[in-house]
């Protein structure tokens, strides 16, 4: 075992030692044996998790995916000691106080002045609550969401019995605000779904131009930025990025993932609302939940019953260690994802043996087309998949996706007005991808090599 792991452990026995000492007083309870029986399973255990990427290290540069913070990873296994469940007071009095002020801290982080929120087990829970409120504010209204928003909001829309209306994305993957305005023209469209970072090339819908369209037609704005959110902090956005996450305050309600870039376990997003009052859709009267108590329990003012305590613990203690100011180490680390993006572009607008998009990345996404000699989307789906293959072997893990061929110039794919090219992708979300940048490169260089030949 390595250095840092064993640091980990020491620390957590520690912390485990001074939350136990809390239930001292009780007489001994042991927990089951674990026997040599339970050291085989986990023995099985960690050789059948071999089979996975190695998510947690910088040649992995590919999907959304980064593991926890040591300090969320051990709060976590802390809370777990207890087991809280976040539904009610009675199921964790300390993890619901500490999911409100991890709560709060997000709602400061977008500068709402008031609001009501809770965790989710993720951003698709937390997009349906939002979208769920705008269906009781204005009940048979349509949604509305560009062609590259997350592919749930239809599904939930359908879900929600509420119509849903596709807005057409422009060459930069942002919502184009001419289709929009036809949209609202059209049709009764009672929410638009602006999403700050699309979860596949990381587009900053135009939320401030969208506002404008607000005040002339009239509809709620739900911002998704589930992957986007914490760029909020980042001090290096482009100016219309940096306008669009200026204005999320004024939007009705706003999700976000603290499981992707706030270093969580999976199962935590979140929701919030401007307008604390839409809590009254939330009441129930269910005569079998556990509520002993005149204040307020989360599973009051949440759709799910049963929810983790250890999430909002594991993601109260990544703050207290990194809080969310502009300034500080975790700002920073956004700032870097970005950087090492940026940085990255460039080298691929620079390499004749790609084609970079018309934009550069608006977050931390980097996408690339491979250049092959018959200029065609299919050869050069055909190389991309290639050199994701020889990238892989040489232990530098990217990922694939098909993208619209109007992402890229119009010359580089002559004769094909639309469609999709498969395309080399990178989320850039570890800040250490900045200082790796060189040796990733080196070895997509080596694994294009391979792939051309
Ligand atoms: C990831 C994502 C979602 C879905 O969130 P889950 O946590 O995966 O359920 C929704 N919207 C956007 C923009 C996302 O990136």
């Amino acid at each position: 075992m390595d250095q840092p792991e064993d640091d980990f452990f020491a620390l957590l026995r520690e912390a485990q030692h001074r939350l136990d000492a809390g239930f001292a007083g009780l007489p001994p309870a042991p927990l089951p044996e674990m026997g040599s029986e339970a050291a085989n399973v986990l023995d099985e255990v960690a050789t059948r998790l071999h089979d996975n990427y190695p998510y947690g290290h910088p040649l992995y540069a590919g999907q959304m995916l980064k593991p926890p913070h040591p300090v969320a990873r051990a709060a976590y296994a802390l809370a777990m000691s207890v087991n809280p469940n976040n539904h009610a007071l009675d199921g964790g009095r300390a993890s619901s106080a500490m999911e409100m002020e991890a709560v709060a801290e997000l709602a400061k982080m977008f500068g709402l002045p008031q609001h009501l929120g809770h965790l989710t087990s993720g951003g698709t829970f937390a997009n349906l609550e939002a979208l769920w409120i705008s269906g009781q504010l204005l009940p048979g209204c349509a949604i509305a969401a560009s062609d590259q928003a997350h592919y749930t909001h239809s599904r939930i829309s359908g879900v929600l019995r509420l119509p849903f209306v596709e807005v057409a994305s422009d060459r930069t993957g942002r919502m184009d605000l001419a289709a929009l305005e036809c949209a609202l023209e059209a049709g009764d469209i009672g929410t638009v779904v602006v999403t700050l970072g699309t979860t596949a090339i990381g587009a900053v819908d135009p939320l401030p131009e969208i506002l404008a369209l607000q005040k002339k037609h009239g509809f709620r704005i739900h911002v998704d930025a589930a992957y986007g959110g914490y760029f909020t902090l980042a001090g290096n956005l482009g100016s219309e990025a940096r306008a669009a996450f200026d204005a999320v305050a004024q939007a009705d309600s706003i999700v976000v993932d603290p499981h992707k870039h706030g270093l969580q376990p999976y199962g935590c997003g979140a929701v919030l609302f401007r307008d604390p009052a839409v809590g009254r859709f939330y009441k129930h009267g269910s005569p079998y939940t556990y509520f002993t108590s005149g204040e307020l329990h989360l599973g009051e003012i949440s759709l799910e019953c049963s929810r983790a305590g250890a999430s909002a613990v594991a993601l109260w203690a990544t703050q207290r260690l990194l809080p969310y100011s502009r300034d500080g180490e975790f700002a920073r680390g956004i700032g870097k994802g970005r950087e090492a993006a940026i940085a990255f572009h460039r080298r691929i607008a620079s390499d004749p043996r790609f084609i970079a998009p018309v934009a550069a990345p608006q977050l931390d996404i980097v996408f690339y087309a491979v250049r092959s000699k018959e200029r065609t989307p299919e050869a050069s789906s055909e190389l991309a998949k290639r050199v994701f293959e020889c990238a892989g072997r040489l232990d530098l893990h990217l990922a694939l996706a098909a993208l619209p061929l109007r992402f890229f110039s119009p010359e580089t794919f002559p004769g094909y007005p639309s469609g999709n090219v498969t395309c080399l992708r990178s989320v850039m979300m570890k800040p250490e991808h900045l200082t790796w940048l060189d040796r990733i490169w080196q070895r997509l260089d080596e694994a294009t090599t391979a792939a051309i030949s």
